[in-house]
């Protein structure tokens, strides 16, 4: 009866705070908490960013200094999801630099039907403020549904090639230079390092530049695409395809293919003056001599211009403008 008694007016009494876990249950938490403190500690995560305008996709970027406040397993979840998305087969990357062959590229890939994700990366040449506003000027011009956004990827040299003419603008190859005089070394595996990477992590499976036929240089042969395709597969474990569209073309070719484009906004000069083409270096030349070839009109506004009766003119534009040599015709 006594114990009757005291258990019922226990229960009429105030409340012993209730206790929610026992001391297992405690321990057994502050293991798991200390566990994740250790983890951020030794192997602090990279901050990864959702992708505004592409579900499911993220970015690295710096290392997250609030990552004290980021709850663990949310921030552990998202590191091991795949950053790549499903494959657009139909999307081509486009490596862009604003001249008159990558824009050709562009235009011809649109009338294809493709959709196309221009690329422009930004090394800090000396002519990339005027080029970079003539791109975006053409992007506008052929701006529709299937041209997506320019993505612009910042590859400083100013540290790789220290006071070299495409960042000093102190002897800038002339008019009459050979075109191996504008060779800017390792040019087509830095341009195309960060966009092949950016098309892998977005699921787009060719990445397309405009290299002519008539490309003199080492890193423009079919050997160093297929190098590079092999190594970038071994690296990521995907495959994104170089393609070369006008790998075969000679430059009056892909000129006729440029008809009834704004060419007008494209940009080809090294040595750039008020924004304007030079007139006077190796790019100058030939962009003129491009025009020549198939005896179209230059819209070009040059802030110098050759007559095309001038010896210079003569002697290298006119030699550039040459149609090429089928087989088994003399020299
Ligand atoms: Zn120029």
């Amino acid at each position: 009866m006594v114990g009757w008694v005291e258990g019922h007016h226990a229960k009429r009494g105030p409340r012993a705070p209730p206790k929610l876990l026992d001391y297992r249950q405690r321990l057994g938490l502050f293991l798991v908490g200390l566990a994740a403190m250790l983890r951020m500690v030794l192997d602090p995560p990279y901050q990864l960013c959702k992708q505004p305008d592409r579900p499911g996709t993220y970015y690295t970027s710096a290392r997250n200094p609030l990552k004290w406040l980021v709850l663990y397993q949310g921030f552990h979840g998202a590191s091991e999801r795949p950053m790549t998305v499903e494959p657009s087969p139909s999307t081509i990357g486009l490596l862009l630099s604003g001249g008159l062959d990558s824009s050709i590229l562009l235009g011809h890939l649109l009338r294809d039907g493709r959709r196309v994700q221009p690329f422009y990366v930004r090394c800090g040449l000396r002519w990339e403020t005027s080029e970079r506003r003539q791109v975006d000027q053409f992007l506008h011009a052929l701006a529709g549904p299937r041209l997506a956004e320019l993505v612009v990827l910042d590859l400083p040299l100013a540290d790789l090639y220290g006071d070299h003419w495409s960042l000093s603008g102190r002897g800038v190859p002339g008019l009459a230079s050979p075109d191996t005089a504008v060779y800017l070394p390792g040019r087509n595996a830095l341009l195309l390092v960060k966009a092949a990477l950016w098309c892998r992590l977005h699921g787009i499976e060719e990445l397309a530049l405009a290299v002519l036929a008539a490309n003199p240089f080492a890193d423009a042969t079919p050997e160093f695409f297929a190098a590079f395709e092999a190594l970038l597969r071994r690296g990521t474990g995907g495959r994104v395809r170089i393609s070369r569209p006008f790998g075969r073309l000679a430059k009056r070719e892909v000129m006729e293919l440029g008809r009834g484009l704004p060419l007008e906004l494209t940009f080809s000069c090294i040595a750039p003056r008020d924004g304007l083409h030079c007139g006077q270096c190796n790019k100058c030349a030939e962009r003129m001599a491009a025009f020549a070839a198939i005896g179209a009109d230059d819209p070009t506004p040059y802030a110098t211009r050759l007559k095309g009766d001038s010896p210079i003119f003569a002697g290298t534009i006119a030699a550039r403008c040459r149609p090429p040599r089928k087989s088994g015709q003399s020299p």
